[in-house]
């Protein structure tokens, strides 16, 4: 039987909400819009909204072409494509008065370009409504496809985040339609195609990996020319997705991070409620790149 690990204090938290928050809700209701932040349920959300200024948007849909076994996505057929998208999404940073959008996406491999038109077209379009607002852009792999990526880098997102997730080992099981290599070839690319474009990546940890695996990770991705590195506990979100082997302690993030800075990386967030975009606008702004 598997033993079941119990959730540390550190992690019980309340969402806090507020009449902020409630009003930036009832914009995205509107506008059918979906958010990583809602969606997720992210702890965040209070800070993120209503004091950084900071939101996680999801186009192309809420419904995942792959399924990943960490991730509260539906899988499934999508639905068709939303070509008014890129300007909800825009007009919605700018009633959100957002000072930096993060923009992700579902993995569209039922699409020719994996959906990076769509994605383009809405850097753009934020560009366009709010030029003072900073644009992360978070895709998937793109099956690899560098014309995606060139398209979506020619719209000029001011920073490249992609995911690796998870150490080499397990990403098999934790995401079977990524490969490990293909990840850090996507950031590398990045970096050959807009070298002053800050990139970035994030872990998740308590999946099973060991400490080792962990700097090997770090390794890897500095290898591949990758800026910045955020790493945070994986939380189960549905009994039916991977069982969390293990919680780790706030002191030992802190410890990550020191690595990870000492390794290389100009930014590192790292903590148990850290997720990919948390405090990302700090990161855009002191990220120095020549
Ligand atoms: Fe949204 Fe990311 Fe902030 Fe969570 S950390 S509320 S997902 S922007
Ligand atoms: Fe979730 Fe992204 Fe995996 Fe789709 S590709 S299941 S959205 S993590």
């Amino acid at each position: 039987k598997e033993e079941h690990v119990r959730k540390p204090d550190w992690l019980k938290i309340d969402i806090k909400t507020n009449k902020s928050y409630n009003r930036l809700k009832k914009i995205m209701r509107e506008r059918n819009l979906h958010t990583v932040c809602e969606e997720a349920k992210c702890p965040n959300i209070h800070e993120c909204w209503s004091e950084r200024k900071t939101a996680t948007f999801m186009i192309l849909g809420d419904t995942c072409t792959r399924g990943c076994r960490f991730c509260a996505v539906k899988t499934g057929l999508p639905n068709e494509l939303d070509r008014q998208e890129p300007e909800k999404v825009a007009e919605s940073v700018e009633l959100m008065e957002l000072k930096h959008a993060v923009v992700t996406a579902v993995a569209r491999d039922d699409l020719s370009d994996g959906g990076a038109g769509i994605f383009a077209e809405t850097v753009e379009a934020i560009h366009r409504r709010m030029p003072g607002c900073t644009v992360e852009v978070l895709p998937s792999d793109m099956k690899g496809d560098y014309d995606s990526l060139y398209t979506l880098m020619n719209a000029g997102p001011d920073i490249f985040n992609h995911n690796i997730e998870t150490v080499r080992r397990l990403t098999p099981r934790v995401r079977s339609k990524a490969t490990y290599d293909r990840s850090l070839q996507l950031l590398k690319r990045v970096k050959e195609i807009a070298p002053k474009t800050p990139t970035k990546s994030s872990l998740m940890v308590g999946l099973g990996e060991t400490k080792e695996e962990i700097l090997q990770a770090m390794d890897d991705l500095l290898a591949h020319d990758v800026d910045i590195m955020t790493i945070g506990q994986y939380l189960q979100p549905t009994k039916k997705h991977l069982k969390v082997q293990r919680y780790y302690h706030p002191d030992e993030f802190e410890e990550l991070r020191q690595i990870a800075l000492e390794k290389g990386f100009q930014h590192c967030q790292a903590g148990p409620l850290v997720r990919s975009s948390y405090h990302a606008d700090e990161q855009v702004n002191e990220t120095s790149l020549q």
